[in-house]
């Protein structure tokens, strides 16, 4: 938890579920080890993202943390190596029992298991691709080099993704 909040900047419910996460991958060792064959794909941009990241280093700039936009406490990890892959899922009703305030709801969530408030289940092993590195070409306007799958043509020019919207966005007035 410490290493979590360090990383986070405050103690809260969501950091407590990120540990609690962190906690079973770390209690199953043998199946998922902390090294760069570890991939998270995680549902949420939360808080409890951080307490992976400090804890299981998982992280944006290694590739093996991956971003769904679902809004949903799921956790999935995949260990590349020896191919096993679980996915720990908040249970609808984690946080019935559990008192209103953060701060006791914060210490209300240490004290449970991982297997309290999670369904915890192995799914068939299915990892996103890794990011590929792509070559880099200028955007026409503002002429910041740009990932050249993340350029937009428009008129005949090359458009990073800000400009293209701003040039739309004002055409469309
Ligand atoms: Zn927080
Ligand atoms: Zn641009």
């Amino acid at each position: 938890m410490k290493k979590a909040v360090n990383f986070h900047g405050h103690s809260c419910p969501g950091v407590a579920i990120g540990v609690l996460v962190s906690k079973y991958i770390l209690e199953h060792d043998n199946e998922f080890s902390t090294d760069e064959e570890l991939v998270a794909v995680v549902e949420n941009d939360n808080c409890s993202v951080d307490a992976i990241q400090a804890i299981l280093g998982t992280t944006f700039g290694k590739g093996n943390l991956i971003y769904l936009d679902y809004g949903k406490n799921n956790y999935t990890f995949y260990n590349r190596t020896n191919k096993k892959a679980v996915k720990i899922s908040l249970k609808s009703r984690s946080f019935g029992d559990l008192p209103s305030s953060k701060e006791e709801r914060t210490e209300g969530l240490l004290r449970t298991k991982p297997e309290d408030i999670f369904r915890i289940q192995k799914v068939k092993f299915n990892p996103p691709e890794k990011a590929e590195i792509y070559e880099s070409i200028i955007c026409d306007e503002c002429g910041d080099p740009t990932m050249i799958t993340r350029i937009k043509e428009d008129k005949g020019k090359n458009l990073c993704i800000p400009c293209y919207k701003r040039i739309k966005k004002s055409s469309s007035i």
